[in-house]
């Protein structure tokens, strides 16, 4: 998908900044997540009764389906590995989330002989891509485009002789 967004604005304008600042503390009223300390992170037991409400960056990101990050995977050697590349993609996300719980996978397309998976943020995507890199080689290219904020990594390996 080649998908084309207007001018989001300045890193701190744009409601996506996962850096950006929230009253102290702050209850996403989706997911759950609390903001304290300078950022979101998982909750304790229950969040504080006074807390304010708030949508966290990465639910406006899944709300909007607006990722921060897109890895794109192809190649022959994909279709034979597809399902142990995945695992690692999902296992990957998970210890992501540990330590910040705002990186997210939003989506996995499985299409023909591609994948695509969209990331909350650049990082994971960053992430995503480098794991799948190194644990199954082939090539891996990666795109900032200036004016999005966000990343894109094509990952490709194919057979030998097909
Ligand atoms: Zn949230």
């Amino acid at each position: 998908m080649r998908e084309r967004r207007g001018q989001v604005g300045h890193e701190t304008d744009n409601p996506y900044y996962e850096g950006r600042k929230y009253p102290e503390p702050t209850v996403c009223e989706r997911c759950g997540l609390l903001y304290r300390d300078g950022r979101w992170q998982h909750p304790g037991s229950s969040p504080p009764k006074d807390a304010h409400r708030a949508l966290c960056p990465a639910c406006r990101r899944e709300l909007d389906r607006y990722p921060g990050g897109i890895l794109h995977l192809s190649g022959s050697y994909l279709s034979e590995k597809k399902e142990e590349i995945i695992n690692l993609v999902r296992n990957q996300e998970e210890e992501a989330n540990k330590q910040r719980p705002l990186q997210r996978i939003l989506w996995i397309k499985e299409g023909k002989g591609e994948v695509e998976i969209a990331t909350t943020t650049p990082h994971l995507a960053m992430r995503l891509g480098r794991a799948v890199h190194s644990a199954h080689k082939g090539d891996l290219e990666i795109q900032t485009l200036r004016d999005e904020y966000m990343v894109r990594l094509f990952w490709r390996r194919d057979l030998k002789g097909g």
